[in-house]
């Protein structure tokens, strides 16, 4: 998501809260066989304050993968806020260039650094017996312990 920012101060503007929708064009999870599903919902918050544009917002998004404990198929929703200062200065982390900030990869940023590390298949999966091997959550096993 592009924001013109020469076009923010033409309209006089000073912040601005919208929305909008991206398909990752990478892997951005370090989570085993998991992938994001579809595309990733930000809600955004931009101000102007002097040269620098600040943003903040979340990215809501749908992990699908496997469950970490019993291996069995999950899909949960993830959250994940975000932070940026953009900025007119040569070697800004968040540059910008031409008048225009790139939201994009400061979500994709957050995204990398702010994903759960495990997912679930619900809540309360009772994963294997380290004894047997059984998935309990499909039957019990006569393990003691
Ligand atoms: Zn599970
Ligand atoms: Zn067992």
């Amino acid at each position: 998501m592009i924001i013109d920012v020469n076009k923010l101060k033409q309209q006089g503007k000073t912040e601005e809260s919208f929305t909008f929708e991206f398909v990752p064009a990478r892997q951005l999870l370090d989570l085993p066989e998991a992938s994001i599903e579809g595309c990733v919902r930000v809600n955004a918050y931009v101000r102007l304050s002097g040269k620098d544009l600040y943003s903040e917002g979340e990215a809501v998004f749908t992990v699908k993968g496997e469950c970490s404990r019993c291996l069995e198929a999950a899909a949960v929703e993830v959250t994940v806020p975000f932070e940026a200062q953009f900025s007119l200065l040569s070697g800004a982390d968040y540059p910008i260039k031409a008048g225009l900030a790139d939201l994009t990869p400061a979500v994709e940023e957050a995204i990398i650094t702010g994903s759960p590390m495990v997912i679930y298949c619900k809540d309360d999966c009772k994963g294997f017996c380290p004894n047997c091997g059984v998935n309990l959550n499909k039957s019990k096993c006569n393990c003691k312990n």
